[in-house]
């Protein structure tokens, strides 16, 4: 496979148009087959639904090439179950799970020239996605929806080195107690990307949301779970009904338990015991887990290791797992062949 002439190392996270995307219809209550297109625009409605009412769910996932020369995708089963859980929340007709990682493969196969050699540090980012596409006026679902997946080289997320982040405890909410905060759902990043602006021109990285309902427990950032580690080296993973299941998250609690014999604890994390924490990091599939050096709570500073020892062992594991050098557990990497 001759793979594309690009300067792996240099590209950022953004949008590079790929060769294909795959589309599925949904109308008169079933899905069409489906299948891949050059075509990168979509064409509906004024009124339709997404653009009215915001009626779409996503989810984020990469596809990557091992230390053997394989392409392969992390926990993809996982994205499929959370997107279908992210469908039923927001009356969207779910894409069958066996049907999402066909499309997953079917995308990939066909831009294998993008996804980035070995050792580059790079990946092809994969953005599934559903949207209500028939026009609606009155409030209520869409009748007709679109399933698309495309993909995006992304550069390495710790170019230049690792800087921890910086972040501040948010004064606004981004999920409310029994409302949408455990879906992957837009709406849910529409209504924080006023609070992000406001976090980078006040000179932090991210928001720490705390839960609404209390304001007194740690949830996560605006698109990334939190964990914490213990002088003692034990990892502390807050826990609420309104945290986004990460997958890296719940991925790295294995590796700690499993590969590192770390101790976790799964607990309501208050905002009072920032303090009693050495290392902190923030996962998601974007870094796997970058580390917080610094969390502002209103003056208050608490300071913690950069890329710290449990950290950077569950950074290193991780990434093994998925680059094939370190063994995985069963079922974790889906090769595309
Ligand atoms: C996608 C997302 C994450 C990270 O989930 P991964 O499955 O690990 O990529 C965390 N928080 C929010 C709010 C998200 O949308």
């Amino acid at each position: 496979m001759e793979k594309k002439k690009i300067d792996w190392s240099s590209i950022g996270f953004g949008y590079v148009q790929t060769d294909y995307r795959y589309v599925a219809n949904y109308k008169n209550g079933a899905w069409d087959e489906g299948g891949l297109t050059t075509d990168a625009n979509i064409t509906m409605n004024e009124c339709a639904c997404v653009l009215q009412y915001a009626q779409t769910v996503f989810e984020g996932m990469k596809a990557y090439t091992t230390a053997d020369g394989r392409t392969v995708c992390f926990r993809p089963d996982l994205n499929a179950e959370r997107m279908m859980d992210s469908c039923r929340r927001m009356r969207m007709p779910v894409f069958p799970k066996e049907r999402f990682l066909d499309a997953i493969r079917q995308t990939v196969k066909a831009n294998e020239a993008w996804v980035p050699p070995y050792g580059s540090g790079a990946s092809l980012y994969l953005r599934p996605y559903m949207f209500g596409s028939d026009p609606i006026i009155g409030v209520k679902p869409a009748n007709e929806f679109q399933f698309r997946v495309f993909g995006t080289p992304v550069g390495p997320y710790f170019k230049g080195g690792i800087k921890p982040l910086t972040i501040r405890v948010s004064d606004l909410d981004r999920a409310a107690p029994r409302g949408t905060g455990h879906i992957k759902a837009g709406l849910n990043y529409a209504m924080s990307l006023y609070n992000i602006v406001d976090a980078h021109e006040q000179g932090y990285d991210e928001n720490l949301y705390v839960d609404s309902a209390t304001r007194t427990h740690i949830e996560e950032t605006g698109g990334a779970n939190i964990v914490f580690v213990t002088g003692e080296g034990k990892l502390v993973v807050p826990k609420s009904d309104t945290i986004l299941p990460s997958i890296t998250r719940r991925s790295l609690i294995q590796v700690a338990r499993d590969y590192l014999g770390l101790e976790v604890e799964e607990r309501v994390v208050g905002i009072d015991e920032l303090g009693n924490f050495a290392e902190a990091g923030l996962c998601g599939t974007a870094a796997v887990i970058s580390p917080v050096g610094k969390i502002v709570d209103h003056g208050e500073e608490y300071t913690y290791a950069g890329m710290g020892s449990v950290i950077g062992k569950l950074y290193h594991t991780l990434t093994g797992i998925q680059m094939g050098t370190t063994p995985a557990p069963e079922g974790w990497i889906m090769v595309i062949d």
